[in-house]
């Protein structure tokens, strides 16, 4: 798209923060995302400062008809949140976290990554659930729902959302919560960047830590069929605070390995106690469980997951960790072609799965997340690990309970697939839509079609 250069010139004075086009020297590195194999060239990126940058954002890219993706910390792996010749309204320069510890809040601003808003909560000995990796952006976890560590103890993280302020597709900047526009907070709770640009997030803090016990220990992979029976009955006698998760995954040594990984943030000696079946089951290969700083825990995988590589995932919600669930998904592993992959079962369990499917929209409140990570290094070999995700996943999915995490979902999924992402709640989302986007601007994301009633 060509954009005229006297409607460039006039946005460039009016928003306060940076402007790139192609001929800046930090396009190239500001068009890239997480996944590397999102390749995209948008017309214009900017850098907002502040809510006000946004406004005149959302009002240029409506009145020059563009397409206009928003961008928190950039990890989606469909790469959403960057375009062809449009507008990328991009985060990089919102990262202020303001923590209140009486209040016990954290207002914070869509660029803030995982182990940013981490390392502010922690300074008082607060934290509220974030992604378990420490790189991912608050600003997509939280509009998509966000299970992680603290799940089982504080709700998942839209369950700890109290406020939004949103800038909506036609420039009004409003505060979304329980008692401001109550209809479009609860849509954000889980219906993604569909409703508006968020320009600042409050969120309910807890007391975590500075210790907890977390960690992680594998065994062969020729136990893993015991490894994940024992997970899965282990979860059910676990207190609600326990959150584990098991993995199929090639370990340090190079040899396939399954593996659990898990955190307990209350007291050490009850979650050492607690963990202790874990530890004792097998002997591990290895075990890197025990007393950790939270903060620990929060990056414990994120070697695994490095940026800049390529990356094919697919995603499903299981009902329990059943025999034929392991059957197939530890054959499927037993093909893998790249050492970096993985499946990971993630419950959604204690405080996470006692509220109503309907309460926010994020309507996965029970069972198990199952991740199938394809991740390689080498563009030639796109097509094998491609398709041992599609396989693998072809396999698991008659076996799941039939809904996708919003978060998770490929660039290549249908229609049919982003309507099982909102599940019961799609119909009253495509009302708020119609309510607050009739015109679907914000439309590159899992796409919410509106429909008024
Ligand atoms: C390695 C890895 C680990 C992960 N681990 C977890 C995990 O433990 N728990 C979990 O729940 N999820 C996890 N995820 C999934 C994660 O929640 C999504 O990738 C999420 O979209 C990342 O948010 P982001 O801001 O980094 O992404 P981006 O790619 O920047 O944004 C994703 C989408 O969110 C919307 N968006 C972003 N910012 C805004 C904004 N300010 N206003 C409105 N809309 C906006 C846009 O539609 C955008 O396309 C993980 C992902 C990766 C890659």
């Amino acid at each position: 798209m060509t954009i005229n250069d006297d409607a460039l010139a006039d946005f460039r004075e009016k928003h306060r923060g940076d402007v790139l086009t192609v001929e800046d020297a930090r396009y190239e590195e500001a068009r890239r995302v997480w996944n590397a194999m999102i390749d995209r060239r948008p017309a214009v990126i900017a850098r907002p400062r502040a809510a006000a940058d946004v406004i005149e954002c959302v009002r240029f890219a409506v009145g020059m008809n563009m397409p206009l993706a928003v961008r928190g910390g950039g990890h989606n792996v469909a790469g959403r949140c960057v375009c062809d010749d449009g507008l990328v309204i991009d985060f990089a320069d919102m990262k202020g976290i303001r923590v209140d510890p009486i209040a016990m809040t954290a207002r914070a601003e869509p660029g803030v990554r995982w182990t940013e808003f981490d390392r502010e909560t922690q300074a008082f000995g607060l934290a509220t659930t974030g992604g378990t990796i420490g790189d991912t952006g608050i600003a997509g976890l939280t509009l998509g729902g966000g299970f992680g560590w603290l799940e089982g103890k504080c709700g998942m993280t839209v369950d700890n959302l109290l406020s939004a302020d949103v800038v909506l597709a036609d420039g009004r900047l409003v505060q979304a919560s329980s008692s401001d526009h109550p209809d479009l907070f609860w849509a954000l709770r889980g219906g993604g960047g569909n409703f508006g640009v968020v320009t600042s997030f409050l969120y309910r803090l807890h007391e975590v830590g500075p210790m907890i016990v977390g960690g992680l220990v594998l065994h062969p992979f020729s136990r893993a069929k015991e490894v994940l029976t024992f997970f899965g009955k282990f979860l059910h006698t676990a207190p609600d605070e326990l959150v584990a998760a098991a993995v199929l995954m090639t370990g340090p040594d190079g040899h396939k390995a399954c593996g659990i990984t898990a955190a307990y943030p209350g007291d050490v000696v009850d979650g050492e106690r607690l963990m202790a079946p874990i530890k004792q089951f097998g002997p591990p290969v290895v075990d890197a469980m025990g007393p950790m700083p939270y903060r620990a825990q929060q990056s414990l995988i994120d070697a695994a997951m490095p940026p800049g590589v390529l990356n094919y995932w697919k995603a499903e919600f299981l009902r329990d960790m059943s025999e034929d669930v392991i059957e197939v998904s530890t054959e499927a592993f037993s093909r893998v072609p790249s050492p970096m992959s993985s499946i990971l079962f993630f419950p959604i369990r204690g405080a996470a799965s006692r509220v109503s499917p309907d309460a926010t929209a994020f309507p996965h409140r029970s069972g198990y997340h199952v991740g199938i990570y394809s991740l390689w290094a080498d563009r030639a070999q796109n097509e094998p690990n491609i398709a041992w995700a599609r396989q693998t996943w072809n396999s698991i999915q008659p076996l799941t309970a039939g809904g996708v995490y919003v978060n998770e979902l490929g660039d290549d999924e249908g229609v049919d697939r982003v309507r099982m992402a909102y599940g019961l709640n799609y119909e009253r989302l495509q009302q708020i839509k119609a309510k607050y986007d009739p015109a679907n601007v914000f439309r590159l994301t899992a796409n919410i079609t509106p429909i008024a009633v």
